[in-house]
């Protein structure tokens, strides 16, 4: 294959990891290898010269949402949940900068002794210096997702694509884990995807990016190095485009 089969697609991207992608083989926490393996990639991936921000999820520790059902006020629970996002976000950051990857960790939620708090021109800043930015707290509010987090960041920071890695190669007609029957589509848009209710992205999060026209792929990361690949146009994925 010739090197232009390589050349990313994008020039700045966000890159939606959920708290369970950490924790590897693990029923929740973070594992170390997984951990290593994702930062390689991403470090791949800037490698590739592509601006990297990514938004990490916190379902590996706390969920608002299992949190209310334990008696929880709703938004405290978000706060809760909100919380494991930062844990995720600074153990990636030590990942990346372990292998002299520069990385940035800021927090839509204020807490400078941990990270710098998150703004737009904070972000842009670092993603100009080539330092891969990674957004905890989501969008600093809750009854929203790390999803919408993602496409909020994605419209401000003016990224071409939201990178939404999942475990199955792209989005289905059902849950593929569950429904022998549930179909693959390559390809959608926006509309099709709320009409449909596909359960991949929350509805808030499609229609951010449906507004602002931008493309969501989304891919598998159990292959080896699947952002960097996800970003250059290869291996399976599903693309959600007007
Ligand atoms: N959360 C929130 N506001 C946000 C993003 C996240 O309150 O803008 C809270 C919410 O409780 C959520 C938790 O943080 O359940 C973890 O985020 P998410 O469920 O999106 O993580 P993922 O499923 O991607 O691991």
């Amino acid at each position: 294959m010739n090197a232009s089969h390589h050349k990313p697609k994008w020039k700045r991207v966000v890159v939606k990891l959920s708290g369970e992608a950490l924790q590897g083989g693990q029923t929740h926490g973070l594992d170390a290898k997984t951990l290593d393996r994702i930062a390689e990639d991403l470090d791949a991936a800037a490698a590739l010269g592509v601006e990297i921000a990514v938004v990490v999820g916190g379902g590996n520790f706390f969920r608002g949402i299992q949190g209310a059902d334990k008696g929880i006020e709703r938004a405290r629970a978000d706060s809760i949940g909100m919380l494991a996002t930062v844990m995720n976000a600074l153990a990636l950051e030590y990942a990346l900068e372990k292998r002299g990857r520069a990385a940035r960790a800021l927090s839509a939620v204020p807490m400078p002794a941990l990270c710098e708090p998150y703004s737009r021109q904070t972000a842009l800043h670092h993603l100009g210096k080539r330092r891969v930015v990674i957004l905890a707290g989501g969008t600093g509010n809750p009854f929203f997702t790390t999803d919408t987090g993602a496409a909020l960041r994605g419209a401000e920071l003016s990224c071409d694509a939201i990178m939404k890695a999942t475990q199955v190669d792209g989005v289905y007609s059902a849950d593929p884990k569950k429904d022998p029957n549930a179909t693959r589509y390559e390809r959608l848009t926006h509309d099709e995807a709320i009409a449909k209710n596909l359960a991949v992205m929350d509805t808030a999060a499609f229609a951010l990016a449906r507004e602002n026209r931008i493309p969501i792929i989304v891919f598998s990361l159990a292959a080896p190095r699947a952002i960097s690949s996800a970003l250059s146009g290869q291996g399976r994925a599903t693309l959600v485009a007007p």
